[in-house]
């Protein structure tokens, strides 16, 4: 039999969509975003048969929103949650050495001893960094992964961010976290690699109905309703998963970033990492990311009622970033300066607490009446480990035969995309080669995909715009072409 191969596009679509409805299948995984694929992975490296249908596209909910930290669970110290630090820093550790190392880099965070940071919010930053340290080596990371922190002078603090206001300021405290190159590619690069241990990676598929034996799905781009059979059923549908399974209460949470230009705070090479005004344990970073860019969050908002597609930043969200990080920089960014903003929905379960900020960021794992599993919460960081709680439990409640997970050791797949190859667009980079790979091996269907989630030019409207004719174009000849 011949090794499945890990390329997934409208060809493999087609053939797969046929034996979904033909065949009964081990596991049927509904959602993909980063959840739903760590868990199509997780039962295909297992040797169970796999089938996953996302109604959108991979990644087309919270996972492509996110800070794109893979951190080590330091956060979760500061309210006493002692094992989701030691699992955060455990998943990092996996990922950054054996997992994703071609996917996170490290990278350096300054808490900077500027005049609008008090001496409180110091001595506690520069606690945590250290806490963080011991998490660190808990989780054997190596230095030469995540180097120790360190107290820097002002002069390396403003050579880390230029930005950074120079009156006053004393030097900073730096640390080490892991950073993905983006969070929808890891989605994508998790599903990819699940399909070449012959999961069948289906998009725009929707589940409309869930029982323990299988689903009704729709086929959004025809309409066409059919009859999915499988020995379990995995919901992984982030904030949509109560519409599924009416016992579970989530309580979404919008998170906030804006987009801006790197140069307009002198290309920094560190995040900065600034309090919230009279708060020893919140922080807004400012994130240097790929193609000169800066994103800048977050903010955490309870978000209650009807779900939307995709969740919208408020006007005050942004004021509120802008104005938090304005507090330590020598020159104030204005609004006119934002090239873009988005947000993302925490998938949190609900307990009942008062403020979104308090909710446990541990996942859950669930059985629901009609038998099938819930895997939900988390972050980006676990979604391995909630992966493996899920087939788990799912193989436990409904008898499958199915190996120890295998997941810890085993590497997601490369991206090959040619360098050599005509540039589309010189102010971000894309290239044609670039497109044609979303088109032929990461799934996309259409230029958003392309845009959207396969690279990130859309998080900045203008240049998603210059961008959108000649990517349709290349889109649609490489769809002619993989047939
Ligand atoms: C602002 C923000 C910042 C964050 N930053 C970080 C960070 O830096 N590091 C970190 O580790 N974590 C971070 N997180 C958390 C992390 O992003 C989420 O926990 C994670 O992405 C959730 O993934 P998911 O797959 O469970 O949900 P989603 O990504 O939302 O995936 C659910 C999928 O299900 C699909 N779907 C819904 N209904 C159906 C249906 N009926 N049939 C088929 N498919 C369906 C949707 O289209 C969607 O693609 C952040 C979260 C937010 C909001």
């Amino acid at each position: 039999m011949s090794t499945p191969s890990s390329a997934l596009n409208v060809a493999r679509r087609r053939t797969d969509l046929t034996l979904a409805a033909d065949e009964r299948t081990d596991v049927l995984v509904i959602g993909g975003g980063i959840t739903g694929a760590g868990v199509a992975l997780d039962a295909a490296s297992r040797g169970l048969s796999v089938t996953l249908i996302e109604a959108e596209d991979l990644a087309f909910g919270t996972s492509r929103f996110s800070s794109k930290l893979v951190h080590g669970g330091l956060r979760y110290l500061a309210t006493g949650d002692v094992a989701t630090a030691k699992e955060s820093a455990r998943e990092r550790h996996l990922l950054m050495t054996t997992i994703a190392p071609h996917l996170i880099r490290p990278l350096g965070q300054l808490l900077p001893f500027s005049r609008g940071v008090t001496l409180r919010q110091r001595v506690a930053g520069a606690a945590g960094m250290g806490l963080g340290d011991l998490l660190r080596m808990r989780a054997h990371t190596p230095r030469a992964v995540l180097p120790a922190p360190r107290i820097v002078s002002a002069r390396v603090a403003t050579r880390l961010a230029p930005a950074l206001d120079s009156r006053g300021l004393r030097g900073g405290m730096l640390s080490y976290d892991g950073q993905l190159v983006d969070d929808a590619r890891l989605v994508a690069t998790v599903a990819r690699t699940a399909a070449a241990r012959g999961a069948r990676i289906l998009t725009r598929v929707r589940a409309v109905a869930l029982r323990g034996d299988g689903a009704t799905a729709e086929d959004v781009l025809t309409g066409e309703r059919f009859e999915i059979a499988a020995r379990s059923v995995i919901n992984a549908t982030g904030v949509w998963a109560g519409s599924l399974d009416e016992a579970i209460r989530v309580r979404p949470s919008r998170g906030t970033h804006i987009v801006l230009d790197a140069a307009d705070l002198g290309s920094p090479t560190a995040a900065l990492t600034i309090p919230h005004e009279g708060s020893i344990s919140r922080y807004v970073f400012a994130l240097p990311q790929a193609h000169g860019r800066v994103i800048v969050g977050l903010t955490d908002e309870d978000a209650p009622g009807a779900v939307p597609r995709v969740a919208q930043p408020t006007g005050p969200e942004i004021e509120f970033l802008l104005r938090s990080l304005n507090r330590v920089i020598t020159t104030p960014i204005r609004r006119d300066q934002v090239r873009g903003a988005f947000a993302g929905l925490r998938p949190l379960v609900d307990s009942g607490s008062d403020a979104t900020a308090d909710v446990s960021r541990r996942h859950l794992v669930a059985v629901s009446d009609a038998g099938f599993v819930t895997v939900l919460g988390g972050k980006l960081t676990t979604y391995r480990r909630m992966a493996e709680d899920a087939v788990d439990l799912a193989s436990e409640v409904r008898g499958l035969q199915a190996a120890p997970s295998r997941t810890a050791a085993l590497r997601l797949v490369d991206r090959d995309v040619p360098t050599m190859s005509e540039v589309l667009d010189d102010a971000t980079g894309l290239t044609r080669a670039e497109v044609e790979f979303a088109v032929r091996v990461e799934g996309a269907v259409t230029a958003e995909d392309v845009l959207d989630r396969r690279t990130r030019v859309g998080l900045v409207d203008a240049d998603r715009d210059r961008c959108l004719p000649a990517v349709e174009a290349v889109v649609a000849r490489t769809l002619a072409d993989v047939g």
